[in-house]
């Protein structure tokens, strides 16, 4: 094989974030704290249209330190999706709480909010809906029925960033807003996380537990028990440079949406991720969906197919509740969840980077139809 392998994803690190680490590291401000830092809370805050927003050392940080600040405890059940990372359940296992699974909406892919309330027990505390695949969940449904029962919510917008709810953004259509900066996200600083929000007692409290609990007003003491889930001044200088060509990103993520829609536009058997009338999705990693008996192939073939032809992709998430982790209380409550199985077995994430060229797309879609009979 002569053609150059194409990978799922790939950071763009062409603007300034080479010269602002270097800055980071002779200005010796590498660890947590240091302008960059504090430049990249500012401005993230800003885009999200929230008050503030804290860095974190990871997506999965930002969730767990969610549910401490929100004060989940063991006994206690949230409402999550099961089409989604791992790291949103794993993360109320982390306080000892247990993830409730619910399935998602054709029309979304996010969490249905029409079978919460059905989910809804004593023990339940609040709902972490996610923006899969960058598209957003419907909030303001889920924010009603949470105020409704006197939940929480949190968005895990970890794959939707600068995505647009009925015009707003992101991080800021909930109690909390999580986000990650793992290197195959939109915006990524290699490894990293943030969290948004309003609330500013709800903030004091997260920034004492990110920083080992340290009170704000007397250093060195510890009135509480708290982690080290910081940030480095690295890592947001890497976060202010990518952030700084956020519309070149978008706009060429976008445009490579756009071309794969057109190049399979004519492949009856495949079928795209919909878009509510309300969303703008975020241009996280372009999905398709294989139907078996329309095509006679499976997302697995399929994948095999690419894969040989030095493509990478993605099947999409494993749902939670088939995991050994999650099944078995899965089964015991009976969770029957029918869209996300069928969407868990037919879909694919196609390779989506800022340099993917329209050759490169091209060829994917030539490979993909000659898999497809
Ligand atoms: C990537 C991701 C996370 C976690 O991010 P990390 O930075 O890898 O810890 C959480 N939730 C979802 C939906 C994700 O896609």
């Amino acid at each position: 094989m002569n053609e150059q392998r194409i990978p799922v994803a790939m950071p763009d690190l062409t603007g300034n974030e080479e010269k602002y680490v270097v800055e980071a590291i002779r200005s010796s401000w590498i660890s947590s704290s240091g302008p960059f830092n504090q430049r990249f809370e500012r401005e993230f805050a800003e885009l999200c249209g929230a008050r503030s927003a804290i860095g974190v050392c990871n997506g999965t940080v930002a969730l767990h330190l969610a549910m401490l600040a929100l004060d989940v405890r063991p006994g206690d059940e949230v409402l999550v999706p099961s089409l989604t990372y791992i790291a949103t359940a794993n993360a109320v296992r982390y306080v000892g709480a247990e993830p409730v699974f619910v399935d998602v909406d054709p029309a979304t892919w996010c969490i249905d909010p029409h079978l919460l309330e059905a989910n809804i027990t004593q023990r339940t505390k609040g709902i972490i809906a996610v923006h899969l695949y960058g598209h957003p969940a419907d909030m303001d449904a889920i924010n009603q029925l949470a105020a409704v029962h006197g939940l929480w919510v949190v968005e895990d917008a970890a794959e939707a960033q600068m995505a647009r709810y009925k015009g707003r953004p992101t991080g800021n259509l909930a109690r909390v807003g999580t986000f990650s900066f793992y290197g195959n996200k939109i915006f990524t600083c290699g490894e990293g996380g943030a969290l948004t929000l309003d609330d500013q007692q709800l903030e004091i409290r997260m920034r004492a537990l990110r920083g080992q609990g340290m009170d704000p007003q007397r250093r060195y003491y510890f009135p509480i028990t708290g982690y080290n889930f910081r940030l480095t001044n690295v890592a947001c200088a890497i976060l202010c440079a990518q952030l700084e060509r956020r519309d070149q990103i978008l706009e060429q993520r976008r445009r490579i949406f756009a071309r794969y829609r057109e190049a399979l536009a004519d492949i009856p058997a495949i079928g795209f991720q919909p878009v509510a009338a309300w969303a703008e999705a975020a241009p996280w990693l372009f999905c398709i969906t294989v139907d078996e008996k329309a095509c006679g192939t499976c997302r697995n073939d399929l994948m095999e197919l690419l894969t040989k032809e030095g493509i990478e992709t993605r099947p999409f998430f494993t749902p939670l509740h088939h995991l050994p982790p999650f099944r078995e209380g899965s089964r015991c409550r009976g969770e029957h969840l029918p869209v996300t199985d069928h969407l868990g077995s037919m879909g694919l994430n196609l390779p989506t980077y800022t340099a993917l060229s329209s050759t490169d797309i091209d060829r994917i879609a030539t490979t993909i139809r000659r898999g497809i009979r």
